[in-house]
């Protein structure tokens, strides 16, 4: 017994889920089982040779103090030039905040814009740290749900029959984690008038920009900013240069958001590493190495995909649609709750994990119940040995 308490906001969190599934597969294997872990959302390439060299020599320079709390001037350059490259969008430095990923990027953008009592839309599936950030600020999030039927599409006319009208923001993923859901530029143009009608803020969380399927384009909240200037875009170089551990991130925004998050991070983490942040440069500016890297590891991802829905869409009782981005599988394996005599996803996982040896995250920690998660950033002979062992496990 202790005779402390943590406050209301810390106590209330729900853990992350991602994470969880990911210890029980390590503390499994630690005891020497051979598990396929397909519970990881962080790609396995390794950081291009040409970013981590940037990181090396930014050290060997000693350009290991603090920078400006904003990010170094040429990064935040680097960013507002590739959204102005990409999407023709006309955005400068003061538009810029380098954060610690992507994740502190919603974060902060959220506590820079919702208050107590506040209610934020969020679609359904959402990655799993959307909820918690928006109850942090004190708001709360109104769930949109989007249907399996379709794959999924976070759309204009979910938001007009499900959220509440006087929604201050809505928060959109795009690509998907986990449905990989990509939304099309006149949805996303539909959903931006939907947040002006009522002045609501759009928190566009893209992530994964770089990994979408089948000839499809990524449609960024970037290029409508003209249109309307109540947008957010949260994006980093964790997935794109597989630089997860480097945490490197950004907003772009209006310049008095982005203004308001960097007297926020002037109190709290201060500067992103500055050794990160040249090797971020680095990657940003050298526009042909990057095409080269990308269109390797999207190739790679590309026949991951087709091994992981095709293996998994062959076993009775699972229904795995293709996902159009991001590297994630999300299947409906409901039909399995009740030979497995298991009530839920969590379950279901925990029983996958302890007899089958495969690691894959609950559906519900997605606000999906009915599906489990499987991560395709995995080497292929892995992913055919984990849909092998589902396979073997499901009908018995
Ligand atoms: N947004 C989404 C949708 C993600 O899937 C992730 C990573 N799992 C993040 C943000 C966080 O990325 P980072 O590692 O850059 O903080």
């Amino acid at each position: 017994m202790t005779d402390w308490k943590l406050s209301r906001r810390i106590a209330a969190l729900v853990p992350s889920s991602t994470t969880a599934a990911g210890k029980k597969a390590k503390a499994l294997a630690a005891s020497g089982v051979d598990v396929v872990d397909l519970s990881i959302g962080e790609p396995d390439f390794p950081t291009p040779d040409f970013v981590g060299r940037a990181g090396a020599r930014a050290i060997e320079a000693g350009r290991t103090k603090y920078t400006d709390v904003a990010g170094e001037a040429a990064l935040r350059d680097a960013i507002a030039a590739k959204y102005g490259r990409e999407q023709g969008a006309a955005v400068s430095l003061e538009n810029v905040i380098v954060t610690a990923g992507a994740k502190q990027a919603v974060f902060n953008v959220c506590q820079a814009l919702f208050d107590e009592g506040d209610s934020v839309a969020l679609f359904s599936p959402y990655w799993v740290s959307f909820p918690e950030m928006v109850r942090l600020t004190g708001a709360v999030p109104a769930f949109v749900p989007t249907e399996i039927s379709k794959r999924w599409p976070p759309t204009a006319a979910a938001l007009e029959r499900h959220a509440p009208r006087d929604a201050r923001g809505v928060i959109l993923n795009s690509p998907n984690n986990p449905t990989g859901a990509v939304t099309s530029e006149a949805e996303l143009a539909r959903i931006v008038d939907w947040c002006a009608a009522r002045g609501a803020w759009l928190v566009y969380d893209e992530t994964y920009d770089r990994f979408l399927y089948d000839g499809r384009r990524h449609a960024s909240a970037a290029a409508l900013r003209t249109k309307y200037d109540r947008i957010a875009v949260t994006g980093a170089a964790s997935k794109t240069w597989a630089m997860t551990g480097w945490r490197l991130g950004w907003v772009l925004g209006p310049a008095p958001l982005v203004a308001a998050i960097g007297s926020y991070q002037s109190h709290t983490t201060s500067n992103a590493s500055s050794i990160s942040q040249a090797a971020a440069l680095e990657a940003l500016t050298d526009i042909e190495s990057t095409s080269a890297t990308v269109a390797g590891m999207l190739a790679r991802y590309t026949e991951r995909r087709r091994l992981m829905v095709e293996g998994l869409s062959g076993i009775d009782g699972i229904r795995c649609p293709s996902p159009e981005g991001a590297f994630y599988a999300f299947a409906d394996v409901s039909d399995l709750y009740s030979r497995k005599s298991v009530a839920g996803s969590g379950a279901f996982c925990d029983r996958l994990l302890a007899e089958a040896h495969v690691a894959a995250v609950p559906g519900d920690a997605f606000g999906d119940d009915a599906c489990v998660r499987f991560s395709f950033a995995t080497d292929e002979a892995r992913i055919r040995e984990g849909v092998r062992r589902v396979a073997a496990w499901a009908p018995l």
